[in-house]
């Protein structure tokens, strides 16, 4: 079996790719919050189709989370993480401290301006500064030739794509379709927060997705099936295009476009989307 080598400084992590790169293999980057699932596995599959190197890093970025509590309570559970990358055969785990990734007076951040007036920006004031922030670090610090995003956060690989055309990061962005639960239920780190009966209870999100996408015009029935089956809230629930993220509820529409939902269970944030 592979070792995999655990990194926590900038520098070991640096001279780790610098020495793989004087051996011309190419890098793949999977960043990640870790409580790592079956969806990142897959991440990390795509990744090692097509690179000789698989980095993957883990690191609960602080800067994203409009909500303290949010991320207090976000899953953390490095030793399961390292097993589960130990047996993917991973070669490497970038695990920085926030101290080293955060200086205490920056001088600078990275702020997008355009997909983040809506979905899941509207409520969650500078989530994706923090997001543009933190990929902008770590791609300068891994510099990786290929790096892996999951569609399941459609909005954050759309900034992401526009954050490396934009600031010409010499990276490739590859996305990677949504991996579900055999409930359907879209797999995240946030479901370890749910209870037995919410997880059973969330299943009907992606059944929800898939009424609307036979039929658009339930979305309001949706809303309220939603509401009476005991989720807390309803973020959005929304068809937009998948190049601009602008509404469109045009039948007749030619552009590519996608249903998104984000809502509250047990006070528990979770998303989905699929295509129309
Ligand atoms: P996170 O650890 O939640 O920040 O996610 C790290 C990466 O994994 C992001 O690119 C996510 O979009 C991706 N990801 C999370 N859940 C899934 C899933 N169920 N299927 C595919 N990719 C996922």
């Amino acid at each position: 079996m592979k070792e995999l080598k655990v990194f926590n400084q900038i520098l070991q992590i640096r001279n780790f790719v610098k020495d793989c790169k004087k051996n011309n293999f190419t890098i793949g980057f999977v960043p990640t919050m870790g409580a790592l699932h079956d969806g990142h596995l897959a991440l990390i599959k795509n990744a090692q189709k097509i690179c000789d190197i698989v980095v993957v890093s883990i690191f609960v970025n602080k800067m994203q989370f409009n909500d303290i509590s949010d991320f207090e309570n976000y899953p953390r559970n490095l030793d399961d993480d390292i097993a589960l990358l130990e047996s993917a055969q991973v070669d490497a785990l970038f695990i920085p401290n926030h101290a080293e990734i955060y200086p205490d007076l920056p001088s600078f951040y990275i702020i997008p301006v355009n997909l983040v007036d809506c979905l899941c920006a509207s409520n969650r004031k500078g989530h994706f500064d923090g997001v543009a922030l933190v990929i902008t670090k770590l791609f300068n610090i891994v510099n990786p030739d290929f790096s892996f995003f999951g569609e399941k956060d459609f909005q954050q690989l759309l900034v992401v794509k526009k954050l490396v055309e934009d600031l010409n990061f010499n990276t490739k962005i590859i996305a990677v379709p949504t991996l579900r639960e055999s409930s359907g239920l879209a797999m995240s780190s946030r479901n370890k927060r749910l209870s037995y009966a919410g997880r059973n209870k969330a299943a009907v999100i992606f059944q929800i997705l898939k009424d609307i996408k036979k039929n658009p015009l339930t979305i309001p029935l949706k809303i309220a099936e939603l509401t009476a089956s005991g989720f807390d809230k309803i973020d959005y629930l929304e068809i937009r295009n998948e190049s601009d993220l602008n509404l469109n509820y045009d039948i007749n529409s030619n552009q590519k476009r996608r249903i998104f939902i984000a809502v509250y269970l047990e006070g528990v944030r979770l998303i989905d989307n699929i295509q129309l």
